[in-house]
């Protein structure tokens, strides 16, 4: 796809009034790939204007026929399949293995999961004298990260568009293009004009006058929990619905009877995936002391295994950050047995996998999200003491458990103060509800869970 000197507002690609562009770089070779418009305040809000207009007619559409728009948006996907996942290397870094599976299918699977939910979901439902109504809550300014661009995007347009809502795009400056590969796909599924948008721009800009926006109803938001808590204040101030999707700092707990090897590997594998650039993964592993030494070995080995198998980060500034954590880490005495601070390649924004040992819980790296290929490895007396550390954080996305069996895992995980636990290895499961307690979040995404987020309920007595 040649990109787009355009917005994506009314059905239509039309010039951005704003003069500004961004340009989108290659994060392997540092090239730059492609221009595409930064939309201002007046693009936004002639978004916004197009979606109010379009949503009478869409949420006021059987919610069959919506599931058949939906489905059709599922076929574009899969028929863009290779050219969305090579997109994704391009501008995001990604393996293009990974990008096929991860960040082409995922996103497939989720749109197929809403079109089955639109035509199934009770919209209505009885209660005494009372009919309940499940009703579209209206124009949503939806506002999404670079690091899964096309997943984050589709979690959020389409359990919108499965609820009857009408929407306004701000993808992330850094992988605009695969938004536009996105709303190419919209627009081949034959939604009806306005009620789906897309405004490039930058987040301080277009980001801010979409989250400001008095006619945008609900502000679904992923990213950093710094830029969440002000739109949450924003929104709070306008007495508006806002979905917070932030950061986290995942423990994975490996309790004595676990399969070490087999928890451990997992375990590096989770966070080296997507070059750590993941709000779930389990950045934190705690081992029992018994099984400390062995487990940093395993994880040392297991880590210099992917030595050139992972992809750049998306950008300079991310290489900094996280080579920043890397250097704070060995000055507050972690101890480094894979990876480190000097750059693996002398172009591209890369980062070795990094293995930290002898962390403790009041280091800047066992409390702060790094974004990167890094993970910190803790020691634990007793189970108590684990629990203590794995809840000793702001954060509460997710978290893994290992243990003898499933049992004693799950009890563990039921003590967690976390959105979601994976016990034992389970799987990622794109109908659980996926959101963060404590600072990781307000709101859930995927499956029925996430539909209801675009929802607001009316109820009739008879
Ligand atoms: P970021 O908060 O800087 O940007 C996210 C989005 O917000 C981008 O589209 C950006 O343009 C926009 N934005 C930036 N400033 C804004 C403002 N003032 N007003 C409105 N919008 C603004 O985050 P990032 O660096 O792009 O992403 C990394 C962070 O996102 C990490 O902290 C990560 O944990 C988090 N994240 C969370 C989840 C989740 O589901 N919980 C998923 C992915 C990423």
């Amino acid at each position: 796809m040649k990109p787009h000197d355009a917005l994506y507002i009314d059905g239509a690609w039309r010039p951005a009034a704003s003069r500004d562009v961004i340009e989108v770089v290659n994060p392997a070779d540092e090239q730059v790939i492609g221009r595409v418009p930064a939309g201002g305040v007046l693009d936004v809000d002639t978004a916004v204007r197009a979606a109010r207009a379009a949503l009478p007619g869409w949420a006021a559409t059987p919610p069959a026929e919506r599931a058949g728009r939906l489905a059709a948006l599922r076929d574009a996907l899969v028929a863009r399949a290779d050219e969305i996942a090579e997109t994704v290397t391009a501008e995001l870094g990604s393996p293009p293995k990974l990008s096929q599976a991860v960040h082409a299918g995922l996103p497939i699977a989720v749109a197929g999961s809403y079109a089955e939910l639109a035509a199934t979901h009770p919209f209505e439902e009885r209660a005494g004298n009372s009919t309940i109504l499940h009703e579209p809550i209206g124009v949503v300014g939806a506002i999404t990260p670079w690091n899964y661009p096309l997943h984050q995007i589709v979690a959020k347009v389409a359990p919108a568009l499965a609820a009857g809502c009408a929407i306004v795009l701000k993808p992330a400056e850094d992988t605009p293009l695969t938004a536009q590969l996105f709303a190419e796909a919209v627009h081949e599924a034959g939604l009806p004009a306005g009620v789906f948008n897309l405004v490039t721009g930058l987040g301080p800009v277009a980001g801010q006058a979409l989250a400001e926006h008095p006619d945008v109803d609900l502000v679904s938001f992923t990213g950093s929990t710094a830029v969440g808590r002000r739109i949450g204040a924003v929104a709070g101030g306008a007495v508006k619905k806002v979905a917070l999707e932030l950061g986290g700092k995942s423990a994975n707990v490996i309790l004595p009877g676990a399969d070490l090897a087999r928890a451990v590997n997992v375990g590096v594998a989770h966070v080296m995936s997507n070059s750590g650039q993941t709000c779930s993964a389990w950045t934190r592993m705690l081992v029992h002391r018994d099984q400390y030494d062995e487990a940093v070995e395993l994880a040392g080995a297991a880590a210099a295994k992917y030595g050139d198998r992972i992809g750049p980060l998306v950008s300079a500034r991310q290489r900094d950050q996280v080579r920043g954590y890397i250097e704070q880490g060995v000055a507050e005495g972690a101890r480094l047995v894979a990876g480190g601070p000097e750059a693996p390649r002398e172009t591209g924004y890369f980062v070795a996998p990094t293995v930290f040992a002898d962390v403790t819980p009041e280091m800047t790296i066992a409390r702060e999200e790094i974004f990167g290929p890094v993970l910190t490895i803790l020691r634990y007396e007793d189970e108590e003491d684990a629990l203590r550390i794995a809840n000793g954080t702001v954060y509460g996305l997710a978290g893994a458990v290992w243990a003898a069996d499933d049992a004693e895992a799950a009890a563990f995980a039921r003590r967690m103060d976390t959105g979601q636990v994976d016990i034992n290895g389970g799987r990622f499961n794109p109908l659980a509800p996926f959101g963060g307690y404590k600072q990781s979040g307000v709101g859930r995404e995927l499956g029925t869970h996430g539909l209801a987020e675009y929802l607001q309920t009316k109820s009739l007595q008879f």
